[in-house]
């Protein structure tokens, strides 16, 4: 996926510019935001990250957006969540150009997204389904579960896999017995933030489950953040198929962030081109 986008970047006229704007020292979001950073420059694309203090109002952010909405310079723009309580997060979504939105969160996008339009897909959503594609994961006709509704995961997530020509289930924390509905997936998706919420005994035999989840659960010997996942290692044992954590779905969110980085670029080249 990293090398599709540094290829598609060498087609651009200009190099893809790619800003990630951060409030306050929230440890996992300093972390994402490095790294977000770090992959971009390490394809050769653009990037600036502008580390605001928490204290930052709600209008300071929004004037940065705006300023960056207007620059031409800038494709994609991404603000790091959480925000610190005193900023609407919905506010600033809802700021950002839907062309330059690169976390696919805006209501623009969204609508896009479910009506089957042009869209910049949300990056953790968007990497699963190309992750499936990958290893030739069949999608269309197949029970899939998606456990969890938040507008980051759950909800884009079925919105892909439904157009995708799953049969979609969406299970929440108001989903009585919670196993006898992820035991009839072919296909589960875990997104709750719960470790190791989902154990073997609620997977069908045979399932390809993907855990979504990154739990912080004490530290390692190294003193680095231990995370596990939504999901009870053990489900390897029923399941065809588990994504690891770390190291499953982070990495491809990260890759399809930058991957609608140069998506966005292109269509702002084409957009000027026709004017
Ligand atoms: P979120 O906004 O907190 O949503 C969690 C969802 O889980 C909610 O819909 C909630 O239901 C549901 N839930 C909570 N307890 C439940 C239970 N006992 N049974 C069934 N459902 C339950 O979280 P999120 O932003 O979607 O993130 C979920 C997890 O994925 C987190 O661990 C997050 O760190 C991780 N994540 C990873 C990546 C990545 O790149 N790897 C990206 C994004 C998120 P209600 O709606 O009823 O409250």
């Amino acid at each position: 996926m990293l090398a599709d986008a540094r290829a598609r970047m060498d087609g651009l006229a200009r190099t893809p510019h790619l800003h990630v704007v951060r409030l306050g020292e929230d440890p996992g979001s300093v972390s994402y935001v490095r790294l977000k950073d770090r992959k971009a420059r390490e394809i050769g694309m653009n990037s600036t990250v502008h580390a605001l203090p928490e204290e930052t109002t709600e209008a300071e952010l929004l004037d940065l957006v705006e300023r960056l909405n207007a620059d031409e310079d800038a494709s994609g723009i991404l603000v790091q969540l959480p925000l610190p309580a005193h900023v609407d997060p919905n506010r600033v979504i809802e700021a950002i150009s839907p062309d330059k939105d690169v976390d696919g969160f805006h209501p623009t996008g969204v609508g896009r997204l479910w009506t089957g339009a042009e869209a910049l897909p949300p990056c953790t959503p968007q990497g699963i389904m190309r992750m499936l594609a990958f290893y030739d994961i069949p999608v269309a006709g197949r029970r899939a579960v998606v456990v969890g509704r938040s507008n980051i995961v759950g909800k884009p997530l079925a919105a892909l896999l439904l157009a995708a020509d799953a049969t979609v289930t969406i299970a929440h924390s108001r989903t009585p017995d919670l196993g006898a509905v992820t035991r009839t997936a072919d296909l589960l998706f875990v997104a709750v933030g719960r470790p190791e919420i989902v154990t073997p005994d609620m997977v069908r035999e045979g399932a390809v489950v993907v855990d979504v989840g990154v739990n912080r659960v004490g530290t390692t010997p190294e003193g680095k953040a231990r995370l596990v996942g939504d999901v009870r290692a053990d489900v390897r044992e029923v399941a065809s198929a588990l994504t690891p954590v770390p190291g499953g779905v982070g990495p491809l969110t990260v890759a399809q962030l930058l991957a609608n980085t140069v998506t966005a670029a292109e269509r702002q080249q084409a957009r000027r081109a026709g004017a």
